[in-house]
């Protein structure tokens, strides 16, 4: 009796924070769509609900899955970062997908973008430069079942010629310039997102391929990305400004 007495209390608690308790990755992900998306400029209802699927939770270390929804980038190990959601969505929005692409993601990282990406394109080619990201990502999009998506390990600054041509690519590492490499791998009207510009000081720029030779650049705004490390990035030790 006097066990039962103990566990009413604690029931009838478990019943008052049911209709209140704590939010579920769900809520999370359903207020990150409102609050940090839809309210700022990302308006693509197919944008908007690619980001409301894919549990972000599931792509951060584990000590920081309690601020998966937060407005900013996390670290990922290796001294690399998931990008800002609002920054992976102004990319893809900008990439204007229709689901027929074959689309070229360089900088896997945690493979969060990749997935996004994966919702709105035929199919995703993703290129990461450190092996153990690269491993992790492709186990983590396969337990979640993202089976469209081809994680490879590689110099992304050179693309993934393997597989080109590619309708969007999206680039989640900032570059000095945009890699002739990459350039040359677009179809004609096929479009690229990526950071260029300093180490410390990047613009996000749009580059659509009019035909073989023209290419129209927009800005999209400042964007502060880790670097791209490559034969057409920056070398691996910066020099120092
Ligand atoms: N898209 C990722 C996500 O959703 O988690 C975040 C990408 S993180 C901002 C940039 C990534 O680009 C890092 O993982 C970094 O190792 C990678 N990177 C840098 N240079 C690269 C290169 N030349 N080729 C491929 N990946 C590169």
């Amino acid at each position: 009796m006097t066990g039962l007495l103990r566990l009413i209390p604690r029931a009838i608690m478990h019943i008052l924070n049911a209709g209140q308790g704590e939010m579920t990755a769900h809520d999370k992900r359903q207020r990150m769509v409102s609050e940090q998306l839809r309210r700022r400029d990302i308006i693509d209802p197919q944008v908007l609900a690619a980001f409301g699927t894919v549990p972000r939770e599931q792509f951060v270390i584990p000590t920081t899955e309690g601020r998966a929804y937060d407005d900013s980038p996390l670290p990922i190990g290796f001294g690399q970062t998931i990008s800002q959601p609002y920054v992976v969505a102004m990319t893809v929005q900008a990439l204007a997908l229709h689901g027929h692409e074959r689309v070229l993601e360089i900088g896997t990282g945690s493979g969060y973008a990749a997935a996004i990406l994966s919702c709105l394109a035929r199919e995703v080619h993703t290129v990461e430069r450190i092996e153990d990201l690269a491993a992790h990502a492709a186990v983590r999009l396969e337990r979640l079942g993202f089976h469209n998506i081809h994680v490879h390990h590689g110099d992304g600054s050179l693309g993934w010629p393997a597989a080109a041509l590619y309708e969007a690519i999206a680039v989640a590492a900032g570059a000095p310039r945009p890699p002739q490499s990459l350039l040359d791998q677009l179809t004609i009207g096929g479009r690229m997102v990526l950071p260029t510009g300093e180490v410390d000081d990047q613009r996000l720029v749009r580059i659509t391929r009019r035909d073989e030779h023209t290419f129209v650049e927009e800005d999209l705004g400042d964007v502060r990305f880790v670097p791209l490390v490559g034969v057409e990035g920056w070398p691996e030790q910066i020099p120092v400004r």
